[in-house]
C-alpha cells in the first residue's frame, strides 16, 4: 500500500493530524494498536485550550464539543480554607472548554470514517524502515499477516510508550519524576461547582473537576507507589471532603464511581522531534505532569504545525517549515512543561513536609491571587498562549 503520509497512533494528535491533511488534500493512512472501542473509551484529559477548541471547529469536528462541552471562563485556587477565583475572560479575553479527551477522539475518529480515509486498528508489532530516505516503509502485523505502507513521510503519534520514538538516533531525553502521583475517580454525580477547583490542603492537593452536568472528575495526590487497595471507595470521599472544604461552605456531591486510577507525575521532553523522514508529535515525545491541563493540547499544538509544515510541503515544495518543526514546537513544549512544573510544585505538597517549601508555594500563591500581573500570567498560560507565540522566538 502507498500514501503521503503514514500516522503511527490513532490518539488526538493523529486523528487530528488525519483531518487536518484531508482537508488540503493530502493522503494518510492511521494505524492503531489497540481497538475502536478501547481507544473512544480511554477516559484521559477535559480541558481543551481556547485555540485548541477553535482548531477542532477549524477541523470540523466541533459541532458536538459545542453542544454538550462545558465553557469556562474561570477557575478557582483553594488554599487555607479561602477560595480564589481567577478570571480567564475578564484578564486574558479567553476561557477553556471542557469536553472529555475520550469525546474528541469519537468525533475524529467519526469523521475519518465518514470520508472513508484510512485508519486501521489492532495493528500489531509496528516496524519503520528507511526513514533517512525518501520512501520510508511502516510494516505492521494484522490478522495473521505482515502487511506494509509506503509512504513520503511517517508520523510517530503513538503516544509515550509507542515505539517511534525509538528510531531517533540521537535523541536527548529531559526528564522529571514528581515524588507524588495523582488518584483519579470519574463519579456519576453532579460537579459540586460550576468550574474547577485547584485545592492545596495540609493533607496534600485535591482537583474538583467535571466532564459533564452529571459526570464529576477529580483527583487526590497520593505517594507514587500507592496502590489503589488501600483506597476504598469512603476513604477517597473522606479525603476530598477534607481538602476541597473551604470556609464558605463548599458542598461536595457523592455519587457512584464509574473508575479509579492512579497516575505518575512526570515531566518529558525529548530533542529533536525529528529524524530524517520521521516526524514526533504528542506524547511520542513529551509529557507533562496534568497539573497545568495541557497534555493534549500539546498534542494539538504540534500537529497544527505539521499540517502547515506538510502542506507547504505539497503545496509548494516548501522544506523550511518541515525543517523548523522540531525547534517550534519545542518553544511551546518547554513552555507547557514549565506551566505543568510549576502549578504542580506550588499546588502540591512536598513529601517530606519540608516548611521552607511550603512557605515558597504559598508565597507563589498569595502572589498570584493578590497581583493582576500573576493571574494574568496564569491566566494566559491555562487558556493557552495564541499559537503565533510559537514563532515569535524565530
Ligand atoms: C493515564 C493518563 C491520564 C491522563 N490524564 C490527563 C488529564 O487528566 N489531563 C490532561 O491534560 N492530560 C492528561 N493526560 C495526558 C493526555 O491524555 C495526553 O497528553 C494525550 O493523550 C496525548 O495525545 P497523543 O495522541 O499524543 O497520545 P495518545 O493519546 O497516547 O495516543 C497514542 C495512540 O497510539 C497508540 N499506539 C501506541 N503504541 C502504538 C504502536 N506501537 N502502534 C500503533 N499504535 C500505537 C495508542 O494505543 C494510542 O491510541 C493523561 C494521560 C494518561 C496516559
Amino acid at each position: 500500500m502507498r500514501t503521503q503520509v503514514g500516522i503511527v497512533g490513532a490518539g488526538p494528535a493523529g486523528l487530528l493530524l488525519a483531518r487536518l491533511l484531508e482537508a488540503q488534500g493530502i493522503e494518510s493512512v492511521v494505524l492503531e494498536a489497540r481497538d475502536r472501542h478501547y481507544v473512544e473509551h480511554r477516559v484521559r484529559a477535559g480541558v481543551l485550550e481556547h485555540g485548541c477548541a477553535e482548531t477542532l471547529r477549524e477541523a470540523g469536528v466541533g459541532a458536538r464539543m459545542d453542544a454538550e462541552g462545558l465553557t469556562h471562563d474561570g477557575t478557582n485556587l483553594r488554599f487555607g480554607l479561602k477560595t480564589h477565583r481567577i478570571d480567564f475572560a475578564e484578564l486574558t479575553g479567553r476561557g477553556v472548554m471542557v469536553y472529555g479527551q475520550q469525546e474528541v477522539v469519537k468525533d475524529l475518529i467519526a469523521a475519518r470514517v465518514a470520508t472513508g480515509g484510512e485508519l486501521r486498528f489492532e495493528v500489531g508489532d509496528v516496524a519503520l524502515e528507511g526513514l533517512e530516505s525518501e520512501q520510508p516503509v511502516i510494516t505492521y502485523s494484522r490478522d495473521g499477516g505482515r502487511e506494509s505502507v509506503e509512504c513520503d513521510f511517517v508520523i510517530g503519534a503513538d503516544g509515550f510508550h509507542g515505539i517511534s520514538r525509538g528510531y531517533l538516533p540521537d535523541l536527548t531525553a529531559y526528564e522529571r519524576n514528581y515524588p507524588f502521583a495523582w488518584l483519579g475517580i470519574l463519579a456519576e454525580a453532579p460537579p459540586s461547582a460550576a468550574e474547577l477547583i485547584y485545592a492545596r490542603h495540609a493533607n496534600g492537593f485535591a482537583l474538583h473537576s467535571m466532564r459533564s452536568p452529571t459526570i464529576t472528575r477529580m483527583y487526590l495526590q497520593v505517594a507514587p507507589d500507592e496502590s489503589l487497595d488501600e483506597w476504598p471507595d469512603e476513604r477517597i470521599w473522606a479525603e476530598l471532603h477534607t481538602r476541597l472544604a473551604d470556609d464558605s461552605g463548599f458542598v461536595l456531591t457523592e455519587g457512584p464511581l464509574l473508575s479509579k486510577g492512579i497516575t505518575p507525575m512526570r515531566s518529558f521532553v525529548a530533542s529533536p522531534m525529528r529524524h530524517g523522514r520521521l516526524y514526533l508529535a504528542g506524547d511520542a515525545a513529551h509529557i507533562v505532569p496534568p497539573t497545568g491541563a495541557k497534555g493534549m493540547n500539546l498534542a494539538v499544538a504540534d500537529v497544527r504545525l505539521l499540517a502547515r509544515a506538510l502542506g507547504g510541503y505539497y503545496a509548494a515544495g516548501r522544506e523550511d517549515l518541515l525543517a523548523a518543526y522540531s525547534d517550534t514546537a519545542s518553544r511551546r513544549v518547554w513552555r507547557s512543561t514549565h506551566f505543568s512544573w510549576w502549578m504542580t510544585t506550588n499546588l502540591h505538597k512536598s513529601p517530606d513536609d519540608d516548611p521552607f517549601d511550603e512557605a515558597l508555594a504559598l508565597a507563589q500563591l498569595n502572589y498570584v491571587v493578590t497581583s493582576r500581573a500573576m493571574a494574568t500570567a496564569l491566566a494566559e498560560n491555562y487558556t493557552g498562549l495564541p499559537y503565533e507565540h510559537d514563532w515569535y522566538y524565530r
